[in-house]
């Protein structure tokens, strides 16, 4: 565990720094302080670990104030909670803030609700949480530094590949268990142990589906911000998982998989999240009261609706503008988020659609409203119309030059 802990590929020396100066700080206040959850089970996989989950046995708002005042920075505290996020000086640390939180115990009111939760011990912090790869701490404290607390068996667990939950009523509890289940199996190539996967059942399925659209979406979010997500999403789909929100929801399409993984060409000048690509491949084939439906159930944000019903509108008039001018194509498009044109141009390859993000959304004209005003043009739509000829013009290859837009603008004043 030592060396594991001192592999600057695994854990870079900045982090083993700052872990180092809150072990210490933690030490001087008899306050045994562990790392937890996430970064155990990845540091013993070998894999570089990322988020540092420290745990205390004590009061965790305290151990902040201490090391504020010896190291500055700033601490914001939440008293309901015992914890507290450090906000660390750049000579501190790179990182930016670490969470800092009391080991608690957790109670369930109710299946599938938010737990309440009371300061305890780790050993009971330990057995809060999901799966028994997760439920692991590394002590740090004085010479207790690199001790290995593992009362649930979640080394073994690894060793084997198999992600197995605490307890019979953890999914029942907190379905949004089984999202992340099929995270850590996929990802890591794990299986879910038997005595678990028969606990994916219609009981645990339907509190599943009471959970509020929000709950559900941030799931799929995460989905979508993994490497595996199409076979997450394949395996969540096996497992009933999908069609108990919305009989409607469809299968993510195997050939978009791939499509995820492409990186945003720089030319196009457009930035997309993974996420938002996931949602949009996957949902870009449904009619549109299937999306109308689904943004309620799983709570989309509105930039997400209506990139979407954008992209299906579009899709569906893909045919008729085939040989469309480009100046069509450009106001069409004009009305529709970047990202439903990228990822609709990822999926169909039209070449219109590259065109657009690359070239012509910039295509303007030289003249101005300013212009057409200095000619004494009574300001009215007719400034919009002839602009937009102007522009037209450019895009579809009429005019070539500053003096070509200015003998049509001529005419178009004539006309006008
Ligand atoms: P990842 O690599 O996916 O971020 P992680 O382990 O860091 O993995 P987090 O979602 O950051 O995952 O959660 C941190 C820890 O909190 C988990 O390792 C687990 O011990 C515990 N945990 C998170 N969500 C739950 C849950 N729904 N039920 C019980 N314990 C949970």
């Amino acid at each position: 565990m030592l060396r594991l802990m001192r592999d600057p590929n695994l854990l870079p020396s900045e982090k083993q720094t700052l872990l180092s100066r809150i072990a210490g700080q933690a030490a001087s206040m008899n306050m045994p302080c562990y790392l937890v959850g996430g970064f155990v089970r990845d540091l013993l996989l070998g894999r570089p670990v990322n988020d540092l989950d420290i745990i205390v046995e004590g009061d965790a708002i305290q151990l902040g104030h201490a090391l504020v005042k010896k190291h500055g920075g700033k601490l914001t505290p939440h008293h309901k909670f015992h914890t507290a996020i450090w906000h660390m000086t750049p000579d501190t640390s790179a990182l930016r803030t670490i969470d800092l939180i009391t080991a608690r115990t957790e109670t369930y009111l109710r299946p599938g609700a938010l737990p309440t939760v009371k300061p305890s011990t780790i050993e009971d912090d330990l057995h809060r949480r999901d799966f028994t790869i997760n439920a692991m701490a590394i002590r740090m404290d004085g010479d207790h530094f690199g001790e290995l607390l593992d009362p649930l068996n979640g080394q073994a667990d690894l060793e084997k590949g198999v992600v197995r939950v605490l307890h019979p009523h953890s999914f029942i509890e907190d379905p949004t268990r089984i999202f992340r289940a099929v995270r850590y199996a996929e990802r890591y190539s794990f299986i879910l142990h038997p005595s678990s996967f028969i606990l994916i059942n219609p009981e645990s399925l339907a509190i599943l589906k009471s959970l509020s659209g929000e709950r559900i979406r941030h799931e799929f979010d995460l989905i979508f911000s993994e490497e595996r997500s199409f076979a997450m999403l394949l395996r969540l789909d096996e497992l009933g998982v999908c069609k108990i929100f919305d009989p409607s929801l469809p299968k993510f399409d195997q050939k978009y998989s791939a499509l995820l993984d492409s990186i945003t060409p720089a030319e196009l000048g457009i930035s997309i999240d993974r996420v938002m690509l996931g949602y949009l491949l996957w949902l870009m084939d449904s009619p549109s009261h299937v999306i109308e439906s689904l943004s309620g159930r799983l709570d989309f944000t509105s930039e997400l609706t209506k990139a979407l019903l954008a992209g299906v509108h579009l899709k569906n008039e893909m045919t008729s503008l085939k040989d469309a001018k480009p100046s069509t194509w450009t106001f069409r498009l004009e009305q529709v988020p970047l990202q439903a044109i990228y990822a609709l141009w990822l999926v169909s390859g039209e070449p219109a659609l590259k065109e657009f993000l690359t070239k012509w959304r910039h295509v303007k004209s030289h003249t101005t409203g300013d212009d057409l005003k200095a000619r004494g043009l009574p300001p009215g739509p007719s400034y919009k119309e002839i602009l937009n000829q102007l522009r037209a013009a450019w895009l579809d290859g009429e005019v070539h030059s500053i003096k070509d837009e200015l003998q049509l603008l001529e005419t178009l004043i004539v006309d006008s």
